[in-house]
């Protein structure tokens, strides 16, 4: 009987033992790729002051990849100002806002937000604070309005014109025959692409972020678009802390700080001046900047 017997504990052994492993997996996924946290409006907010972005040597691999993304990566950004990331395709970019989100935690150090650990602090708070300007805009089909107020159905007509002002599509918007209320195709059909990007800000400022992640998009702007998008920029850095991922020389020349990121790292921090006779890679870089992916 135990010959017969044993076969079958081993494989109810077995089973026990995937599904002790299936659970463990899901558990790391959890702690790892945080996302699946539930939101908790109730959850107190944690005290902060200080920095309105800190990295303390952040190392970062994806879950389930040995590769580290980011390796001892550590920065600091201002309450306000513009800070720019340049950096090659793959260098961690955007993996760094995805951090900053707490999409992920960090393997090893902190992401400091107004200077406490943002481990600590509820997602609640992290997201509420920060506007995220993605690089596909992710505008859809219908009115201006309803793309400008779908997070922020509490804005008052005030905001709306307000948030349009800073984005420099006020006067746009004005001078079309049916205003807010004119219907946009798939993907924000019917606005050019500075446009679309500015609508894109502007539905971010209606959330009222003290934070704003700009990945910026890489579409060819004319030289007006292109004065209007900076000087937007502009207007948002004077009030907010932006953090662009910024493809354009324009963006990047004006930046109070540009942190220069290569395979994981921050290979140089400075402006636009300092880094043009100190680092060679940021020299190729802006020169070849508004054409990079
Ligand atoms: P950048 O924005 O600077 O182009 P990313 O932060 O997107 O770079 O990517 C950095 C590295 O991480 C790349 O090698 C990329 O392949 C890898 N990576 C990005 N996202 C993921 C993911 N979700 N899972 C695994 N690896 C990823
Ligand atoms: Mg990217």
């Amino acid at each position: 009987l135990f010959y017969l017997v044993s076969p079958l504990v081993m494989l109810f052994m077995s089973i026990a033992q995937f599904q002790q492993g299936r659970a463990a997996l899901d558990r790391i996924g959890e702690l790892a790729g945080i996302e699946q946290e539930e939101l908790d409006p109730d959850a107190a907010p944690v005290a902060t002051r200080g920095h309105a972005i800190a990295f303390d040597r952040v190392s970062f691999s994806y879950p389930g990849s040995e590769e580290p993304v980011l390796d001892t990566v550590s920065f600091t950004v201002p309450d306000k100002g513009l800070t720019a990331i340049v950096g090659p395709s793959g260098a961690g970019k955007t993996t760094v806002f995805q951090l900053i989100e707490r999409f992920y935690g960090p393997d090893s150090g902190t992401v400091l937000l107004g200077g406490t650990d943002t481990a600590t602090m509820p997602l609640e708070q992290i997201r509420g604070q920060i506007g995220y300007v993605e690089q596909d805009h992710s505008l859809m089909r219908g009115t201006i309005r309803e793309n400008l107020t779908y997070a922020a159905p509490d804005a008052s007509e005030k905001d709306i014109a307000d948030a349009l002002r800073m984005a420099h599509l006020g006067e746009v918007i004005r001078a079309l025959p049916e205003g807010l209320e004119t219907e946009l195709g798939e993907r924000g059909a019917g606005l050019s692409g500075g446009q679309k990007q500015r609508l894109a800000i502007a539905r971010t400022l209606l959330q009222r972020p003290h934070i704003v992640l700009l990945d910026e998009a890489t579409a060819n702007l004319d030289s007006e678009a292109e004065d209007a998008l900076r000087d937007t920029i502009t207007a948002i850095s004077g009030t907010c802390a932006v953090i662009a991922i910024a493809h354009r020389i324009s963006t990047i020349t004006q930046a109070d700080q540009i942190i220069v990121l290569d395979r994981g790292g921050v290979r140089a921090t400075g402006t636009h001046t300092e880094l043009t006779t100190t680092d060679d890679l940021y020299q190729r870089l802006s020169r070849h900047q508004e054409v990079a992916a």
